[in-house]
């Protein structure tokens, strides 16, 4: 590790990149930037590892929800999948695998986490503090996750619990639940993989659900070595069979975001999922949402249903009034007794914590601007007013359909060019014109509101507290890859490293 290279626990060295973050945004980052040629750029990451999402959530049944051939690098497919969507110790695996593959762990500093960014105009540099020390970098890149903070419930009295309470993002593998009651409280995507997960070994599970979830059928299966071997033995058939999966996924952007009544073709598919799977009327009723599929995440499981109809589980919808040190109640006055408590609710997508900690040219932190302004970028990948700082996965590249290592690979590459453009032009600073901000988000914001996120009859997390969807990308996704193919200097504002700076002044130009 780089740490112990430098043999000190407390840093302080200047670098060219610096990238804060190693899930698939920030490894994948680091992978193009040693493979363009660029040696002076480290990784801190506050985990022991790589992996990101994948290190952090262990729940029993975690696993992706998009198919793995999709949800993996296109640089770096992998022929021995275990089956169409894997677990989180084999997609954890094939992660740290690709970091090894790469020759990047020694660029990384691990539990090394940034407390904070702040630009630095007189020098052009970001100063990043963090538990290992300080560094100086020319270049910021953030990808520090948009599912990574988790959600804690502000609940009356949950301090006071006895037994144990932990987040899903956080799995206490300690608390044995074998024949405890349970809670869940929760029902979004990491909830529906928990409860089937648990629910056969605990005595009780109470699930707490304040909106039920559409569901659609999860076509999970293991692959046959034959299948394995074609996949790496015959040139472009898992190639063509990723392509496949992506064609078809791509189609759901149609009802998702131009045409919200041909999501209809999907409610029909889950609402006969529904009735097959859950028999007693009375369940049913509780689980059936009532906003139109997409507006929150759809969810994929086959196995989330028929444990809910299971004995020892029951689906509350009353809502949580209070914790007591061994008991919750709900707002109709029923005491339910509990063990252990699951809180499965989810991120800080649209308020994540990091914003409070970078500051840009005019002091303000990120956090402030979108309180003030709300919370708007550049392609997802800069945002006026930081200078050269770059974000993956920033505003308005979720998606509600496919892999967003789609979306990841696209900025790896605008950013990489981004980084080539200010070395090969000796750009001092490049920071994206707010006026070409305002006027991607108007066109963007326009899309958006015909759009089954902003029109399904749902409150959801895409959205901020303005009401504003500010996580979603409202197209195709290979649009987007097209929009970010590359960097467009016009769009920015530009200084130079002139031989001015020399004599401490410096030139400003808008590069063409
Ligand atoms: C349970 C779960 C399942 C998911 N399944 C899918 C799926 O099937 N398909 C899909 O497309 N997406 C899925 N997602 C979304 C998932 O987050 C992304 O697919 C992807 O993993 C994001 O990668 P990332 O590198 O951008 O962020 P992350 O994986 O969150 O990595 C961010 C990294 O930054 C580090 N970090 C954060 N703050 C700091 C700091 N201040 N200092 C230093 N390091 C810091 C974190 O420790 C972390 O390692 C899932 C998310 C969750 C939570």
């Amino acid at each position: 590790m780089v740490s112990m290279a430098l043999g000190s626990d407390r840093e302080s060295r200047h670098v060219h990149v610096l990238i804060v973050g190693s899930g698939f945004s920030g490894l994948g980052m680091a992978i193009r930037l040693a493979q363009q040629g660029v040696r002076d750029y480290l990784v801190l990451e506050r985990g022991n590892d790589v992996g990101g999402t994948w290190r952090d959530n262990t729940y029993p049944g975690a696993a992706c929800d998009v198919p793995s051939q999709l949800y993996s690098y296109s640089f770096a497919l992998n022929p021995d999948w275990s089956r169409s969507f894997s677990k989180q110790p084999e997609i954890q695996r094939y992660i740290q695998g690709v970091a090894d593959r790469y020759g990047v762990r020694d660029k990384h500093i691990f539990d090394c986490e940034m407390t904070e960014a702040r630009w630095d105009s007189d020098t052009a540099h970001w100063q990043v503090h963090t538990s290992k020390g300080t560094f100086t970098a020319d270049i910021l890149i953030s990808a520090v996750g948009a599912l990574c903070e988790p959600n804690l419930p502000d609940i009356k009295g949950i301090n006071t619990f006895q037994g144990k309470v932990f987040h899903s993002a956080r799995w206490d593998h300690e608390a044995d639940l074998t024949g405890k009651r349970v809670a869940v409280i929760g029902t979004g995507a990491s909830a529906i993989q928990i409860v089937p997960s648990i629910a056969p070994k605990v005595a009780r599970l109470d699930l707490y659900q304040r909106t039920a979830p559409w569901l659609l059928p999860r076509n999970d299966r293991p692959y046959t070595s034959a299948e394995r071997f074609v996949f790496e033995h015959v040139p472009g058939v898992q190639r063509l069979y990723r392509a496949g999966i992506y064609a078809a996924r791509e189609a759901q952007v149609i009802g998702l975001a131009k045409f919200p009544p041909a999501m209809l073709v999907l409610e029909t598919i889950a609402r006969a999922k529904l009735r097959s799977q859950v028999r007693d009327s009375r369940l049913r009723e509780k689980v059936t949402p009532n906003f139109r599929i997409g507006c929150k995440r759809m969810l994929v499981s086959n196995d989330y249903y028929p444990a809910l109809g299971r004995d020892n589980v029951d689906v509350v919808t009353d809502g949580i009034a209070e914790i007591r040190a061994g008991s919750i109640v709900t707002t109709d006055g029923a005491e339910r007794e509990v063990d252990a408590i699951v809180v499965a609710t989810g991120f800080h997508v649209t308020d994540s914590p990091a914003y409070e900690t970078i500051t840009g040219r005019d002091g303000r932190t990120l956090a402030e601007v979108f309180e003030a302004e709300g919370q708007q970028g550049y392609k997802g990948s800069a945002i006026a007013g930081y200078p050269n700082l770059f974000f993956l996965l920033g505003p308005n590249v979720g998606l509600g359909h496919t892999s967003i290592v789609y979306m990841i690979e696209s900025q790896i590459a605008y950013i990489a060019d981004a980084v080539a453009t200010i070395d090969r032009r000796g750009l001092r600073t490049v920071e994206v014109r707010k006026d070409v901000q305002d006027s991607f988000n108007r066109t963007l914001q326009g899309k958006l509101v015909r759009s089954v996120w902003n029109t399904g009859g749902c409150a959801s997390w895409y959205l901020d507290k303005y009401g504003n969807n500010t996580t979603l990308w409202p197209d195709f996704t290979f649009r987007f890859r097209k929009l970010l193919e590359k960097f467009d200097v016009p769009a920015y504002e530009t200084t130079t490293r002139s031989r001015d700076i020399e004599a401490g002044a410096e030139s400003k130009v808008v590069a063409g």
